[in-house]
């Protein structure tokens, strides 16, 4: 099974989003007013090639978000993206080989406008959304945590992407995207409250579709939760359930802005946990 990791132009934020300073409504906050950006920083749209068809795992960005809305403060202030049309998902999976119809389903693993931004160019896919999340982006809330359902292609209406009682490793829940179980959603809380990641079952490895479940394997090796998180104790949670996970079998980690996510799945990288010290 083939894995494609698409960068869809760049992003820069906040150092204090990527590394949360402080704790609550202080860390959240944080991001508006720090002035020291990140380097720019890649946004990946993952297109496994699976024998049922091709599985999308996030969308990725899209050229209007060079243009935000001003009202939103996160948009004015700490988000900064640099993407040319031809960058988006659609154009990108075609020069590869892989047209609009190819693409059966889209998983998405939160609704932020870097992960739901080349919807447009799928209209024929089914697409797969937790039902939290959606509702997470409706009304004035919504705007200001930073969705834009208004910029949704017209008509969009996921199937809600809930979970079955079957426990994956350390995670409880689980639901199975594929018929042969080789393609699995998890729930990875924290970065938003009903965020998922894709796991991808590659023969004894695992490859872990994080989206923003942490911004980088150095963030899920040391536990570090972002500026976004409302909840930080269910980002730790879950950063220690994917920590246990690469204990179980071989795992390749890759968060959606990791400059080194294609590197690793290219190199078939896994995650080196830290060795235990042997009690003497
Ligand atoms: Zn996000």
């Amino acid at each position: 099974m083939r894995i494609h990791a698409i960068s869809t132009g760049l992003v820069r934020i906040k150092s204090s989003q990527v590394t949360g300073q402080g704790h609550g409504l202080r860390r959240r906050l944080a991001p508006l007013i720090d002035n020291e950006w990140t380097d720019w920083l890649p946004t990946y749209a993952f297109a496994i090639e699976h024998p049922d068809g091709v599985i999308v795992v996030d969308s990725g960005a899209n050229a209007g978000l060079k243009r935000l809305p001003r009202w939103n403060p996160y948009f004015q202030f700490a988000v900064n993206f640099d993407i040319a049309p031809e960058q988006e998902l659609a154009p990108q999976l075609r020069a590869i080989g892989i047209g609009q119809r190819d693409v059966r389903l889209i998983a998405l693993t939160h609704l932020h406008i870097d992960h739901d931004g080349g919807l447009a160019g799928f209209p024929h896919a089914r697409v797969l959304v937790a039902a939290g999340e959606l509702a997470a982006t409706a009304g004035v809330k919504g705007r200001m945590l930073g969705y834009l359902p208004q910029r949704w292609p017209s008509g969009f209406d996921p199937e809600p992407l809930d979970f079955t009682e079957v426990p994956y490793g350390p995670f409880a829940r689980s639901r199975r995207l594929t018929a042969d179980g080789a393609v699995i959603a998890i729930p990875t809380p924290g970065h938003t409250p009903d965020h998922v990641s894709v796991v991808v079952e590659d023969g004894e490895t695992r490859v872990v579709l994080a989206g923003d479940a942490a911004y980088s394997e150095a963030s899920l090796l040391s536990g570090t939760v972002d500026g976004v998180s409302p909840d930080e104790g269910a980002a730790l949670a879950t950063l220690a359930k994917l920590r246990a996970l690469a204990t179980e079998r071989p795992m390749i980690f890759l968060p959606t802005h990791d400059p080194r996510s294609a590197e690793r799945l290219a190199r078939r990288e896994c995650v080196a946990l830290p060795v235990p010290a042997i009690a003497a």
